[in-house]
Order: structure tokens, then C-alpha cells, then sequence
């Protein structure tokens, strides 16, 4: 007899509870619906490949480059697009527009990889993936006081240091990334000259995490910690593994949306010798995802390395709910773990992305309930002097002793009383 059938079954539900399940069920439905209806009208890399496919062979014919340079990262490095008359070439810019860049230029660097110049839709001005990389008048126009976004002033008790927190620290490596993003926190940082940092600067890094026995988990960032040669990051690696209370790294790079060919078996080889080792990434649109991006985070997986996104939350760009959920579902479906959203700091440069505080809100309101708790990352605020990333979250917990009882609403708005062992 079927199990869902037989009275005597754990699996057994009367038919009148299967109608009080229908109805919740319809009601689900319902509320998912103004999702689904524009769910495939959202760019994504996957369905937008072919156009992607064509704007590549337009970078490679500009460049002179062939489909075997395209699987270099070492030609992508070679070939970074940092002149407007080959930019013009590719994303058919106006006058107005190249004027419009060589003036940014003058206060702040630029530089587009041949990978990342292939994923923009040169027909539309509005594509996320060209204003996250091509300069706009407003970063020359804002006037906002060029602060440091790390406080470092206060957080970097030794070279290269930058320390928040009491177990754990960033290493900084170098200034240099594949690509120069728009909104970037550390355009200070970044500044006119290309510099990797000297190893006896690292070793005294190093020298630092060998006396703080507290240091558990090091981040090695930059810039972007990939840049650094497949010879370096295993020496950093090697050398951070002979701390012996250091017991995770991470690496910070965005090369999985900017350069994925930067993922080679090489690279993976040595990530293979250094576990546990967890890469933090950036992708802030679905654009960004796709088949190259995919290979690189199926290679690192393979290597045994785990893979988190780090989003900043951009206007115009993803600070919306109905993006940033099929962000985090495209994400997962290439397995990458969605792990923070960061609200976009007040710098001189970057004001015109900044979304407030309230979209991030609402999108965590559109994300928990919505996507499994895989799907739902934590919504950052930095808090000022580098005192730390603080999290914002919609308010579930409405009262904590009412009646002896905690009362809260559940994601999806209904309120309910809950029994508290500490009340
Ligand atoms: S890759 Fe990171 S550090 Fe480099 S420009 Fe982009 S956001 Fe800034």
C-alpha cells in the first residue's frame, strides 16, 4: 500500500490537512510572483553569452589577441585597456564620453581587462558591467573629503597590517588588481604607480602574526592578493602555514569576475597544498556570472578551497531586491557562497553608487524566506574608524518580555509568541 495512503504511515496527511497545506502553498505562490515575472528579464551572464561571445571577438580583434591569448591571463595582464582610443573601439564612446574619462583620469586611475571590457553591452549606457568599469564624470565632480576608508591611522599595528578584530587580520600584498572598479573602497590605495610589496615588508607582516598568539585566520589582500605570482602567494602561503596558531587563510581577490583566467591548474596546484584555505570574491551582478567564471570556481572547488561573495551594494547597479536575489541563486548555482553585502562607504569618488541604507534592508526583507539560508548573506556597515563591519538586519524580535513571553514576526510578516527558557 502507498505509505501516503496507509492511516498507520508517518507520511500519511487526512485530506482536509492537504487543503490548509494548499492554501498556505497558493499563498507562497503569490508571494513570489512579482519575482517570477521579471526573473529571466534580469541579465545574466548564462543568457546573455552569445552576445558576450560576440563582444569578445570585437576586444580580440581590437587588441590583436587570439582565442589561445584569451585563455592567458598573463596576455589579459599585457593587454589591460587603460587608452580611450582603444576604448572608443570597443564600446562605441562619444567624444563627449572619451573627454569625459581622460578628465576622471587626471584624479583617478583606470584600467579595464580585455575579459571584464567583453562582458559589457556596448549599446547600452546602462549596463551594469560598464559603470563598474568605465570612468564617469561624477568620481571628478564629487567633492566629498577623500577619507581612509580603512582608518588605518588607527588599525595597522605593523607593516602591511590592517587589524579590526581580535583573532583575525588582513595582510596587504600589493595595490594592484586586473581591473580598476569604479566604486572601489581603496582608490586612495590604488594610486598612479603599479607596486608590489617588498617581501621584507611581508616578513615583518609576518614577524608580527608569529607574536600574536591570538591570530588565528589571516586575510591576504591587496588591491587584489592574485596579482601576486604563483612563486609568492605559495611562499606567503607556505610561510603563514609555519605559524603554527594561524589556523585558516583567506585570499581576497575579484579576479573570478574581472580575470577567471587567473585560475589556472597551476594556481590550483599549490592552493591544493595549502588548505584550509577560503577565497573571498566579488561579484555584484548576475552579468557577471557565467560559463569562464564557473571554470574557475569548478577548478578552485576541485583544489579544495572554499568560495564566498563579498557584494558592495550599488546604485543603479544591484541595489534592488529582484537583482540581488537571482544574484545570490546564480551564485549558488556555481557554488559560491553569498556571505556579505556591503553597504557603499561615503568617499570622495564613489558617492554616485551609493544606495541607502534602507534598499539594503529591503533587500534582506526579499531575501530571508525567499532563498534558502544559503541564499542569504549578512548586510554590512562599516562602522567609522575602522571600528569594524557591524551587521543591519530587518527587526524580527518585537518584544522581549511580553508577558513572559519573546514576541517576533517571521519572515514573512506574521506575528508570533514564542515560550523563552531565559524570560
Ligand atoms: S578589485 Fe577590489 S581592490 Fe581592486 S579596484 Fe576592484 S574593488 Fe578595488
Amino acid at each position: 500500500m502507498s505509505v501516503v495512503k496507509d492511516p498507520g504511515s508517518p507520511m500519511y496527511v487526512p485530506e482536509k490537512n492537504r487543503e490548509i497545506a494548499r492554501k498556505r502553498a497558493r499563498k507562497y505562490t503569490e508571494m513570489i510572483a512579482d519575482y517570477l515575472q521579471v526573473r529571466d528579464k534580469i541579465p545574466m551572464g548564462f543568457n546573455q553569452w552569445d552576445r558576450i561571445q560576440e563582444q569578445r571577438r570585437r576586444v580580440l580583434k581590437v587588441l590583436g589577441g587570439t582565442n589561445k591569448d584569451w585563455t592567458n591571463y598573463k596576455w589579459h595582464y599585457q593587454n589591460a585597456i587603460r587608452n580611450t582610443a582603444i576604448l572608443k573601439r570597443i564600446l562605441d564612446l562619444t567624444e563627449e564620453e572619451v573627454k569625459s574619462i581622460e578628465k576622471t583620469a587626471k584624479q583617478y586611475r583606470w584600467q579595464v581587462s580585455p575579459y571584464y571590457a567583453s562582458l559589457i553591452d556596448p549599446k547600452d549606457r546602462n549596463c551594469p558591467i560598464f559603470k563598474q568599469s568605465v570612468p564617469t564624470i561624477a568620481e571628478y565632480l564629487d567633492e566629498e573629503e577623500m577619507k581612509d576608508p580603512y582608518a588605518l591611522v588607527y588599525n595597522s599595528p605593523a607593516p602591511l597590517i590592517t587589524r579590526l578584530y581580535p583573532d583575525r587580520l588582513i595582510i596587504n600584498v600589493t595595490n594592484m588588481c586586473a581591473m580598476f572598479c569604479r566604486h572601489c573602497l581603496r582608490k586612495k590605495d590604488i594610486s598612479f604607480k603599479d607596486m608590489i610589496y617588498p617581501r621584507e615588508d611581508i616578513q615583518s607582516a609576518l614577524a608580527y602574526i608569529a607574536d600574536s598568539p591570538e591570530i588565528r585566520d589571516v586575510l591576504i589582500t591587496g588591491g587584489d592578493a592574485l596579482v601576486l605570482s604563483d612563486e609568492s602567494i605559495d611562499w606567503v602561503l607556505t610561510e603563514l602555514e609555519e605559524i603554527p596558531h594561524v589556523e585558516i587563510k583567506r585570499i581576497g581577490t575579484r579576479m573570478l569576475a574581472t580575470l577567471p583566467q587567473r585560475v589556472t591548474p597551476e594556481l590550483c596546484r599549490i592552493f591544493k597544498r595549502h588548505k584550509p584555505l577560503y577565497i573571498n570574491t566579488q561579484f555584484n551582478h548576475p552579468l557577471e556570472i557565467n560559463p569562464e567564471s564557473e571554470r574557475a570556481v569548478d577548478m578552485l572547488i576541485e583544489a579544495g578551497v572554499i568560495v564566498g561573495n563579498q557584494s558592495v551594494l550599488l546604485k543603479g547597479i544591484n541595489n534592488d531586491k529582484n537583482v540581488m536575489k537571482k544574484l545570490v541563486h546564480e551564485l549558488l548555482k556555481i557554488r559560491v557562497r553569498p556571505y556579505y553585502i556591503f553597504n557603499c562607504k561615503k568617499l570622495q569618488g564613489i558617492q554616485h553608487f551609493r544606495a541607502p541604507v534602507s534598499d539594503g534592508l529591503n533587500i534582506m526583507e526579499n531575501l530571508r524566506g525567499y532563498s534558502s539560508g544559503l541564499g542569504v548573506p549578512t548586510f554590512i556597515i562599516t562602522a567609522p574608524e575602522g571600528k569594524g563591519k557591524t551587521p543591519m538586519a530587518p527587526t524580527y524580535l518585537l518584544n522581549h518580555n511580553r508577558n513572559g513571553k519573546l514576541l517576533f514576526r517571521t519572515w514573512a510578516g506574521e506575528v508570533c509568541e514564542y515560550e523563552d527558557e531565559g524570560l
